[in-house]
């Protein structure tokens, strides 16, 4: 049987066992307790309720699975803007993105499509709280004992070239 067929067939089997099926027992059930002319009326009744829910439901989870489909790809996008870094090709200079993943050696360039090697760099430094006065500060006294010593350079080479 053909991959369709059989698809087809499958559609066919899940429209009887969820649509036709629970009427058809409705309609058993209507037949023993009222009789043959009960069997088409409860049939009928049944398939017309069992369709409205069937519609209600599916519509209902097309609408969940629209929402949670929006939802990954909103979840993708973020992940992808803080796990994604701009990296210049070596051999043309295009500027690729690529996913920040220590899994990753290299990429293909999306502008001339040769291939790059990865190297990760890590640096590392302290954090220094600094107060902003105190700087100031030590950098004010700096550039005045600073200027002292240019005065006394001056009269250091003043007195040198009297001499
Ligand atoms: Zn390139």
């Amino acid at each position: 049987m053909k991959d369709t067929t059989k698809k087809f067939f499958g559609r066919l089997g899940e429209f009887a066992m969820y649509t036709l099926v629970p009427p058809a027992i409705v309609a058993s059930g209507c037949w023993l307790a009222f009789g043959v002319t009960a069997i088409a009326p409860s049939f009928l009744c049944a398939l017309g309720l069992d369709l409205i829910v069937g519609f209600g439901v599916n519509g209902y989870q097309t609408v969940k699975l629209e929402k949670v489909k929006a939802e990954l790809t909103m979840a993708q996008m973020d992940y992808e803007r803080g796990h994604l870094v701009g990296v210049s090709c070596a051999s043309c200079g295009a500027r690729n993105i690529v996913p920040l993943d220590l899994t990753i050696d290299g990429f293909e360039c999306d502008n001339c499509h040769s291939k790059n090697k990865l190297y990760y760099e890590f640096r590392a430094s302290t954090i220094m709280d600094l107060d902003r006065e105190k700087v100031m500060e030590v950098a004010r006294k700096r550039m005045q004992e600073e200027a002292i010593d240019n005065r006394n350079d001056a009269w250091d080479r003043a007195e040198a070239l009297l001499k």
